[in-house]
């Protein structure tokens, strides 16, 4: 009798097990992660979701999550509940991994994608499929080529403080000299913790710093360096898309008393060399708004070109438009530069902040003395004038960044 009993129940169970492991899956339990899902119809194989806020305000775009069980299948996403009308997928499409997330390729269709909807079909036996807004970069990207560098020519990866949730954030310094001998050189990214294509930008930037190369050694010997590669690291890791957070972001932080550790340790870091002679150049790299394809091919917005914003200060923003020229004088990368792009203060988006309560990096750059030249660089998310961003080609992109900064350097001594 029992055994017949196990057997009815393993039946029941084999068969429900069998129906479940048929339906369509979407999480994102893992770094990055970010969805929250509305609804599944399995019947017409369509998922409804929308991107999680978490808990700001303001509208944002950043998504990241896996689907299972979705092999052979045609299934249609669609976003659904949006504040604004606004795009949420960019001008190629999702960026899809079908390994964990090791690799990333834009979807790519002929076409201008949907605002706010995608088709995908997994391949039969691909049953995980990752999709993203963007192309990820996590700290396990930092630590990968952490490790590729680790003791090259001065690269190590330092403490810099522990985030309000206990992860140990990082720093790199070199050539650090109380008695300021050299320009000092301040670097940053992800004061917005979704803005990924930043990250490989920067990284870029430190492949060439810390490389064999001629230039790499000019600019080791030619400059003091301290950079923070991860603002925001609880957002990288947890997903967020940080931008506009509450009651404000990391990018707004830098006030008397700045609620997030990581902009405290750079408040104090800019501070201690402000006692001792100055930051001559801060660089900030960030990510725009959403882009996409233009609507009469040719003409491309802000969101999807490369370029740097000017600052309220003329003398700061006159070397930033010479920063941005020389980028364009020096740029070998697949991705196209132009500083016609250059976005002067008091233009689009770059107006002043009526916030008296905030102060941005730049902001509070402009009040040390001897900053010479505080520069933001936005790299669109997908397309960089109809070029599709890639790991590789934004990488590059920040080597030729490193290779301007020299030439700037050397443009500063002289005069
Ligand atoms: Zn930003």
């Amino acid at each position: 009798m029992k055994t017949k009993y196990f057997m009815a129940f393993f039946c029941i169970y084999a068969f429900f097990a069998s129906i479940s492991e048929g339906k369509i899956e979407i999480n994102s339990d893992y770094p990055g992660g970010n969805i929250i899902v509305e609804k599944i119809d399995q019947e017409k194989d369509t998922v409804y979701l929308r991107q999680d806020l978490r808990g700001s305000k303001p509208w944002w775009f950043y998504w990241n999550f896996k689907a299972k069980n979705i092999g052979g299948k045609t299934v249609k996403f669609k976003f659904v509940n949006q504040a604004k009308p606004w795009r949420l997928i960019d001008a190629f499409g999702p960026a899809i991994s079908t390994d964990g997330g090791k690799t990333w390729k834009w979807q790519n269709p002929q076409e201008q994608p949907a605002v706010d909807e995608f088709f995908y079909t997994a391949p039969e036996g691909v049953n995980e499929v990752r999709f993203s807004y963007c192309i990820p970069y996590l700290f396990s990207d930092l630590e990968s080529f952490s490790k590729e560098f680790e003791g090259k020519n001065g690269f190590k990866l330092r403490p810099l403080c522990k985030t309000r949730q206990g992860r140990q954030n990082v720093c790199i310094a070199l050539n650090e000299s109380p008695a300021k001998k050299k320009p000092r050189v301040f670097l940053t990214s992800r004061h917005h913790a979704c803005e990924a294509t930043g990250s490989y930008v920067l990284e870029g930037f430190m492949r060439e710093l810390f490389s064999d190369s001629a230039e790499g050694k000019a600019l080791r010997e030619a400059a003091e360096y301290f950079i923070i590669p991860m603002v925001d690291l609880d957002g990288v890791e947890n997903g967020d898309q940080g931008k506009n957070r509450a009651p404000h972001d990391h990018g707004r932080d830098y006030i008397d008393n700045p609620i997030y550790p990581s902009v405290a340790a750079a408040k104090e870091k800019l501070l201690e060399w402000e006692k001792q002679g100055g930051t001559d150049i801060i660089i900030d790299f960030h990510s725009p708004f959403v882009g996409e394809r233009p609507k009469d091919g040719r003409t491309y917005n802000d969101n999807s070109s490369i370029y740097l914003p000017g600052r309220p200060d003329a003398t700061i923003e006159k070397q930033v438009k010479i920063f941005s020229d020389i980028i364009e004088s020096v740029n070998t990368s697949e991705l196209p530069f132009l500083s016609s792009d250059f976005l002067p203060y008091g233009t689009g988006w770059n107006k002043p902040s009526n916030d008296p309560n905030r102060s941005s990096l730049p902001d509070y750059a402009t009040k040390l003395k001897g900053t010479k030249m505080s520069a933001s660089i936005e790299t669109p998310y997908a397309t960089c004038r109809g070029v599709a961003t890639s790991k590789e080609n934004l990488k590059d992109f920040g080597r030729c960044v490193a290779k301007a900064l020299l030439k700037y350097i050397d443009s500063i001594k002289t005069n």
